[in-house]
């Protein structure tokens, strides 16, 4: 089996950080359950400097991110048993050394990472192999895919047949989902039960 994994809100709570960060940043205090938008500066109603100054703070935020509880246990099983993961984000590609340190410091040093321009962020004139162009992207195939974003589903449409397991978040709960291959779970227990993985 093949599996898609986002980074942020799937393998760790990079939201509930953002939000620590922005109240201690701006005294904007919302809390976790009221992040009803994906994009932070609605969530937190910040002025475009203040986002911006948000996510300067990313690089230091990410080495420090709390694991979504089980992520990584399920994931290493997938990949002891000979499934492919790849991780794909959309965060920036100047946070590689960071985010790759992260997974090998959670066990997960054979999972591939690949970065994604998922919300028009942009990786400008970037050369890696890590860099997925959307050619490059659009080429590859899953079985599975985890995934909190609703921006992100339209990496999505070009295979009928994966299965997409919505990581649930406050800020996807009012989106709907594209078709049947959909599901909502709500932890790696369940995620790992509706991939039919090992065990
Ligand atoms: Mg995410």
């Amino acid at each position: 089996m093949k599996f898609y994994i986002d980074f942020d809100d799937c393998l760790c709570e990079t939201g509930r950080a953002f939000a620590v960060l922005a109240a201690e940043l701006f005294g904007k205090q919302v809390p976790y359950e009221e992040m009803k938008h994906f994009n932070l500066r609605d969530s937190f109603d910040l002025t475009e400097a203040q986002y911006a100054e948000l996510l300067g703070h990313e690089p230091e935020l990410l080495a420090d991110l709390e694991e979504t509880p089980g992520a990584s246990e399920v994931i290493s099983e997938w990949i002891g048993s000979g499934h492919e993961v790849s991780i794909i984000t959309g965060r920036p590609f100047s946070t590689y050394e960071a985010s790759r340190a992260w997974l090998d410091r959670h066990g997960l040093r054979d999972a591939r990472l690949y970065y994604l321009d998922k919300y028009g962020r942009g990786n400008g004139q970037t050369e890696s192999r890590f860099i997925l162009r959307p050619d490059d992207y659009f080429r590859m195939t899953f079985d599975y895919a985890v995934e909190d974003s609703p921006n992100a589903f339209r990496f999505f449409d070009h295979l009928p047949k994966l299965k997409v397991l919505v990581f649930d978040r406050p800020w996807n709960r009012r989106a709907g989902f594209p078709n049947d291959n959909y599901r909502r779970c709500f932890s790696w227990k369940e995620i790992r039960e509706n991939a039919g993985g090992p065990g």
